[in-house]
């Protein structure tokens, strides 16, 4: 336990488990929020559903090196344990668990999960190995603190897919819950990565929601997907440095959707780069 946080903060599997078990030997319920820190609202709001869902809550801080490619921001991730600690005792939240990377990744350590379906395409194309590095730490951390239920953001879409998946598949009796984009007020998606746009980008980023909340206006009123992504792929060459996909998929399950037009639940997801930061997001858009 650290004594210098304002929450109870464990750092080992052994010490988390020492917790768990109490809470499960009285009957509480767990609900598990995991993060990678740099906590802000929409995290937050995570935990207010974790909750609303169970007895005791949990969140995780580990910047897990095995979602990021050589050449990504493992390094430069933002780390701000302490504020982490502050927002997660304001929210009520119950436990805080930090592993180091060693408890997590010990010498030898040699196993990874791949999880097929909804990792494919999307993310995938740009960020190869990223899903199994999520997979793999998500599993050990579902092992690790075996909540009853588990909530995961929309704003990583395919992620919380991939995840259901898994849950699914490897029979792990976790409940995943979805939450909603937590939004700034001009509708940005609430990022840790956030804080790396300068000025200029942080203006220029604000396209990135209005381009595909148009989008779903557009689809929902009855307009082609593929005139529809065509227009909207170039107004955001124009807008942004890259843009590494805009795609129209189904909401259940991301694959392409075969008609001209919606015709069931849909995601609009999108990647684009400002500078060095690149940003995610995605909105639904629903058939009328
Ligand atoms: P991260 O710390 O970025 O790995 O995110 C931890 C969890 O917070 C994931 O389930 C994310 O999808 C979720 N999350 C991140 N940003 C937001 C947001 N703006 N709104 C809702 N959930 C979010």
């Amino acid at each position: 336990m650290s004594e210098t946080l304002p929450i109870p903060t464990v750092h080992t599997v052994a010490d988390l488990r020492a917790i768990v078990s109490g809470w499960k030997s009285d009957g509480k319920t767990v609900g598990f929020v995991p993060t990678m820190g740099a906590l802000h609202a929409g995290h937050i709001s995570l935990i207010d559903i974790a909750k609303s869902r169970a007895d005791k809550t949990v969140a995780s801080v580990f910047v897990n090196p095995k979602q990021f490619a050589p050449g990504e921001d493992f390094g430069a991730y933002p780390r701000t344990l302490p504020d982490d600690a502050a927002r997660l005792a304001a929210a009520g939240c119950d436990l805080l668990y930090a592993p180091n990377g060693p408890e997590m990744y010990p010498d030898g350590f040699a196993t990874s999960v791949h999880v097929g379906g909804p990792s494919q395409e999307l993310e995938t194309r740009f960020r190869p190995h990223f899903f199994d590095g999520v997979a793999t730490v998500v599993t050990k951390l579902f092992t690790q603190v075996r909540p009853d239920c588990a909530v995961f953001g929309e704003k990583d879409y395919q992620q919380l897919l991939v995840i259901t998946r898994l849950a699914a598949d490897l029979d792990l009796d976790v409940d995943i819950i979805p939450g909603p984009v937590v939004r700034e007020a001009d509708g940005l998606a609430l990022s840790s990565r956030n804080v790396y746009l300068s000025p200029e980008n942080r203006v220029r980023a604000v396209r990135l929601n209005a381009l595909l909340f148009s989008c779903a206006e557009a689809l929902e009123k009855g307009e082609p997907i593929s005139g529809t992504l065509n227009t909207a792929r170039m107004i955001a060459e124009s807008a942004f440095d890259l843009v590494d996909y805009i795609e129209v998929r189904c909401a259940e399950t991301l694959s392409a959707l075969p008609g001209p037009v919606l015709d069931r639940p849909a995601r609009i997801l999108a990647a684009i780069r400002l500078g060095d930061t690149r940003l995610i997001d995605n909105v639904a858009a629903h058939p009328a």
